[in-house]
């Protein structure tokens, strides 16, 4: 019996799966309505559905026809109890499941948390090349004023030259004319 895969019963009856964390005993959804003498407390005719919770997986029940919060409180089942070897299957398969679905919620987190921890990462980096440029701009600024300061000496130098020059050249002339009167 593998009521997951559609288990389709006398009259039809079929099983639609529903959500984990919803298993409820009427958590099988409605099939077809039946010719069963009983109503449910609309005065409808109740529908035949296969319950799919723990050791309860296949069998069959009548219930309300409606589903949703308009579904009534009709239910019998209309099968036997599964055996106990079945049952205790049926409830390791559930356990499993839950299990599996606790796994998947873990990896999840944990990825979340990789995801954070690489975020952190990249922004300490992008902040290292932050610091990490304003310490090149800091050097070239540094560079530069030195440029600038070592090429002002030099013009100072220069000048220094050029006016010891020419007051030397003033000075050789001056002494020429004080030779030459003589
Ligand atoms: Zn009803």
């Amino acid at each position: 019996m593998a009521p997951r895969n559609g288990y389709t019963g006398e009259g039809g009856s079929s099983v639609i799966s529903t959500d984990l964390s919803h298993g409820s005993v009427e958590s099988g959804e409605s099939l077809q309505s039946t010719s069963s003498p009983h109503r449910c407390h609309h005065v409808m005719r109740p529908a035949r559905k296969v319950a799919f919770v723990y050791a309860a997986t296949g069998r069959r029940f009548l219930g309300c026809p409606l589903s949703g919060p308009d579904r009534c409180s009709l239910f019998m089942w209309i099968d036997e109890a599964w055996g106990p070897v079945l049952s205790r299957s049926l409830i390791q398969l559930w356990d499993q499941a839950f299990l599996d679905s606790g796994r998947a919620a873990r990896l999840q987190t944990k990825k979340k948390e990789m995801e954070q921890a690489y975020l952190e990462l990249w922004t300490e980096r992008s902040n290292m090349e932050i610091e990490n440029q304003q310490v090149v701009n800091k050097l070239k600024t540094t560079i530069l004023d030195t440029e600038i300061k070592m090429s002002r000496r030099l013009e100072f130098h220069t000048k220094m030259c050029v006016a010891f020059i020419s007051s030397a050249v003033t000075l050789a002339s001056v002494l020429a004319y004080v030779l030459s009167a003589h």
